[in-house]
C-alpha cells in the first residue's frame, strides 16, 4: 500500500475523530468539541513508522552519502530493518508498552499493526513480503503487489471515502436530537 493511503487509513481507523472515536468523535467526555485532535497526527506517525524505520533510513543514508536512492541498490541492512518494522511481534510489543506507560497514545499506536496487516494483503512474495511474526516465524501470506496492479490501488482508495461516509452517517445518527425528549417537555415549554 502506498504511504499516503497508509497515513489516511491510520487516521480514519485509529484516531478519536475517526472510527475508533466511536459515536462521540471529536467530542470529549464533558461534551465539548475538541478544537485539535492530536490523535490524528499520532495515528499518521504510527501509520508511517514501519516504512520510515526501514526504507526511510535507507533514503536518509543514501542522501547523507550524496547518493541517489534507488530500489535496485537497497543495502542489505534495510531488509533486516524492514522485517523488524513489519513484524506484529515488534509492533505488538511497542503497543503494549505504550498501553502501560501512557494510555492516551495506545489507540494511535494500533496504526502500526494496521500498516503491517495492510502490507500483508498488498505485498506478494519477494524482498518486501511481510513476515508477520518475524523473528519467531516466517509465516506470511502471499498478497497482491500493489505497485504492479493498479486495480488494487483503485480498490483501497475507493474504500476510503466509503469508510468516511459510513463514519459520518453513523455519527450524525447518534447526534440527532431525541424527539421523545422534546415531546416530554411539552409545547408550552418556552426555555
Ligand atoms: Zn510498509
Amino acid at each position: 500500500m502506498d504511504i499516503l493511503a497508509h497515513a489516511l487509513y491510520s487516521a480514519t481507523l485509529f484516531s478519536r475523530t475517526g472510527l475508533a472515536g466511536g459515536a462521540r468523535g471529536p467530542i470529549d467526555a464533558a461534551g465539548r468539541t475538541r478544537s485539535f485532535d492530536w490523535t490524528i497526527w499520532a495515528a499518521f506517525g504510527f501509520g508511517l513508522l514501519p516504512d520510515a524505520l526501514s526504507i526511510g533510513i535507507a533514503i536518509l543514508t543514501a542522501a547523507v552519502k550524496g547518493h541517489l536512492f534507488t530500489f535496485t541498490g537497497i543495502p542489505a541492512f534495510t531488509f533486516e530493518l524492514y522485517h523488524w518494522s513489519h513484524s506484529l511481534v515488534a509492533a505488538g510489543a511497542v503497543s503494549i508498552l505504550i498501553r502501560c506507560l501512557w494510555k492516551p497514545l495506545f489507540l494511535s499506536s494500533l496504526a502500526w499493526p494496521l500498516h503491517i496487516l495492510m502490507d500483508m494483503l498488498t505485498h506478494g512474495s519477494g524482498r518486501f513480503q511481510t513476515l508477520l511474526l518475524f523473528p519467531i516465524s516466517d509465516v506470511t501470506l502471499n498478497g497482491i503487489n500493489w505497485w504492479q496492479h493498479p486495480s488494487v490501488v483503485l480498490l483501497y482508495w475507493c474504500l476510503l471515502p466509503v469508510l468516511w461516509f459510513g463514519i459520518h452517517r453513523c455519527r450524525r445518527r447518534t447526534h440527532q436530537p431525541n424527539p421523545h425528549h422534546d415531546t416530554a417537555r411539552g409545547p408550552g415549554h418556552a426555555g
